[in-house]
C-alpha cells in the first residue's frame, strides 16, 4: 500500500462525502423538477453524476495504490427546500464544504509527506474552484432573475449549458 491506514481512511471517508453530496443534487433535482424548472432539474442531476464519478475516481485511485475501498452510509439529503434560490444556495454551500474537505485531505497528505496522493488530490483542488465558480454562477443568475422571472433564468442556463456542457 502506497498510502498510510490513516490516507486510506479519510479517502474512504471522502468517498462517502462526494457520495451524500452526490444525493443531496440528485433530492434537490426532483424538486426543481416538482417546482416546473427542467433545465435547473436537468443541471442538478448533470451534477449529481458528476459527484458520483468523483467518488468513483477516488475509489479507483485506493484500489491502484493498493489500499481498501470501504463504503459507509449515506446520511438521507435535506428535503423540502421550497424554492430556486434555496437549492441554489445549498449548491453553492455543499461545495464550499466539499472544498474545505478536500483542503483537510490535502493537509494531510503533505503532513505525511505522501506526493502520490498530493499529485492526485491537485485536481480535486483545481476542480472546487471550477465546481464553486460555477454554483456562483447559478445562484447569480437566481438572484437576478427573481421569482417571477425563472423561466427567464432557465433559457439562460439551457445556453450556458451548450456552451459547457460540464457546468
Ligand atoms: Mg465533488
Amino acid at each position: 500500500m502506497i498510502f498510510s491506514k490513516a490516507m486510506n481512511d479519510a479517502l474512504n471517508k471522502q468517498i462517502g462525502n462526494e457520495l451524500f453530496a452526490s444525493f443531496s443534487y440528485r433530492q434537490m433535482a426532483f424538486e426543481l423538477e416538482e417546482l416546473g424548472l427542467k433545465i435547473f432539474s436537468t443541471r442538478f442531476h448533470q451534477q449529481a453524476d458528476e459527484e458520483h464519478e468523483h467518488a468513483m475516481k477516488m475509489a479507483k485511485y485506493i484500489e491502484d495504490c493498493g489500499g481498501h475501498v470501504k463504503l459507509g452510509g449515506i446520511d438521507a439529503p435535506k428535503t423540502g427546500h421550497g424554492t430556486c434560490k434555496a437549492m441554489a444556495e445549498a449548491a453553492l454551500e455543499s461545495e464550499k464544504r466539499v472544498s474545505r474537505q478536500i483542503f483537510d485531505l490535502m493537509n494531510l497528505a503533505e503532513s505525511e509527506k505522501d506526493h502520490s496522493t498530493r499529485s492526485f488530490l491537485k485536481w480535486f483542488v483545481d476542480e472546487q474552484v471550477e465546481e464553486i465558480a460555477s454554483m456562483s454562477d447559478l445562484l447569480q443568475l437566481v438572484e437576478m432573475a427573481g421569482d417571477g422571472n425563472l423561466f427567464l433564468a432557465e433559457q439562460r442556463l439551457s445556453e450556458m449549458m451548450k456552451a459547457d456542457p460540464h457546468g
